[in-house]
């Protein structure tokens, strides 16, 4: 629970929190999109999406009836929704992720819609739970990855889709930084886009590509 401020480069790199530091042999920065470290290097390559999730209240019988096999699912659209049932049977809901760069304020008001869309027989439904947090985007979906300096590297940026691909990354930069940098060099040739003046136009920009993007799947 520290927060890392500061992380300071040469043969033995070191990571400075508010109460101490801590130096390393090596460092890696995975911190996605939650902080501003190596703002010269990463700057404008990573943008913020915020995601809603939501349970109703624990649905009974009517769980068998929505989801009969209990499977997970998520559609098909670009900005897309996806859902499950929890343990004790309440509908576990996500999607409508937001671009703005803005927290959601309204999660439920959100979601409530989609819900009832997808799941008529739920119309009403309770909403017990609800949280909101960040992911981050990247222009071309490709995971971001590469040293700052010789001891010090970074991985993020999974678009929405890092539980399964932040362990293969989380694999491959083990091995790099063990001294087996075959898939590291693989992904670190990727070029990625760069976004001049990210902190004022990134998210601009990310919200009218996706707005783009959702109009051409209504219009299909
Ligand atoms: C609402 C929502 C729904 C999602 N649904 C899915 C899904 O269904 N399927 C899927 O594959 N992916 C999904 N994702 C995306 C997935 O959660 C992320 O891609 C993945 O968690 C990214 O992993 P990470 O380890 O890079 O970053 P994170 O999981 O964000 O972890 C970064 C960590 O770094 C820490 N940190 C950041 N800055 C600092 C600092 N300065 N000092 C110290 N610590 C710091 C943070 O506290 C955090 O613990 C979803 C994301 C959201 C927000």
């Amino acid at each position: 629970n520290s927060e890392v401020l500061d992380i300071v480069h040469g043969p033995r790199p070191a990571v400075v929190t508010a109460h101490g530091r801590v130096e390393a042999r090596q460092v890696m920065l995975a911190g996605d999109v939650y902080h501003k470290l190596e703002n010269r290097q990463l700057k404008g390559k990573i943008f913020p999406a915020m995601g809603g999730i939501v349970t109703t209240a624990p649905l009974g019988e009517l769980a068998e009836q929505i989801n009969p096999q209990d499977l997970a699912v998520y559609d098909c659209r670009f900005v897309l929704d996806y859902y499950r049932l929890t343990a004790d049977k309440r509908l576990l809901f996500g999607g409508g992720a937001n671009y703005s760069g803005r927290d959601s304020r309204d999660i439920e008001g959100e979601l409530r819609p989609c819900i009832e869309r997808t799941f008529p027989a739920l119309k009403g439904v309770p909403i017990e739970f609800q949280w909101s947090c960040a992911m981050g985007i990247v222009v071309n979906r490709i995971p971001q990855l590469g040293k700052l300096s010789d001891n010090v590297w970074y991985c993020q940026g999974y678009s929405g889709h890092g539980i399964a691909t932040s362990h293969i990354m989380g694999e491959i930069m083990a091995e790099a930084l063990t001294g087996t940098l075959q898939q590291f060099d693989t992904f670190a040739q990727c070029k990625h886009v760069r976004v001049p003046m990210g902190d004022l136009l990134g998210n601009p920009l990310l919200a009218a590509g996706m707005w783009y993007y959702q109009m051409l799947e209504k219009l299909r």
